[in-house]
């Protein structure tokens, strides 16, 4: 890849923004108000925006490897406290896609060095679902089923943050749970009964 293409396409991009609006980049530089924060997987296919149909100044974005949702993952936590707390979004979403090279790695017994401690999150979304996911006989649907499992283990983790929780009882913020499908590029909501984990697992995790 020739990278002198990349700003060719930055002054491109700047002239077509400008042909909407005048000011475009004087509003951006007055700050940020997103009403929704994304936590997708780094796959270089998924795009947060595109995919949504947002821009600039519209979600605030975190991805990983496999979108997950760590307690002890500073990075993801920082995201999360600022977004929720400080950004106040009025959504929160875990996007995973069919298709996820983390899922898949965490699905085969391989030594992958450093990457082994992130994976054993996503082997523990299929140890809780075990039975489930060995009741089913085609790979390809067990392999979708685990992209999907993980996106719902990843908003309870969420829910499971002092932020989350504050902010839904202060303001009543949401927690959803998408997956991108990357074959048909088609969004889908898992509608997650975001008030029942709430209510089933605040008994051990209450918080605030
Ligand atoms: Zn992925």
């Amino acid at each position: 890849m020739n990278l002198d293409k990349v700003f060719k396409n930055n002054e491109a991009w700047i002239k077509k923004q400008l042909a909407t609006s005048k000011s475009y980049f004087e509003d951006l530089g007055k700050g940020q108000t997103p009403e929704l924060l994304y936590i997708g997987c780094s796959d270089s296919r998924v795009t947060a925006e595109d995919l949504m149909g947002l821009g600039p100044g519209e979600a605030f974005v975190h991805r990983n490897i496999a979108n997950m949702v760590s307690g002890i993952d500073l990075n993801a936590m920082s995201v999360v406290e600022y977004a929720v707390s400080h950004l106040k979004v009025n959504h929160v979403v875990v996007c995973g896609h069919y298709g996820c090279g983390g899922v898949k790695a965490a699905m085969q017994s391989a030594d992958l060095g450093v990457l082994n401690g992130w994976l054993r999150n996503i082997r523990d979304v299929y140890r809780i679902h075990k039975t489930e996911l060995n009741a089913i006989t085609d790979e390809e649907k067990k392999y979708e089923r685990l992209v999907e499992l993980n996106v719902k283990e990843q908003c309870v983790n969420l829910i499971k943050t002092a932020a989350v929780q504050k902010a839904y009882r202060d303001r009543n913020v949401q927690v959803h749970g998408w997956v991108f499908d990357i074959h048909t590029g088609k969004l889908i909501d898992l509608k997650i009964d975001f008030e029942k984990y709430l209510h089933d697992i605040m008994e051990i995790y209450h918080l605030d």
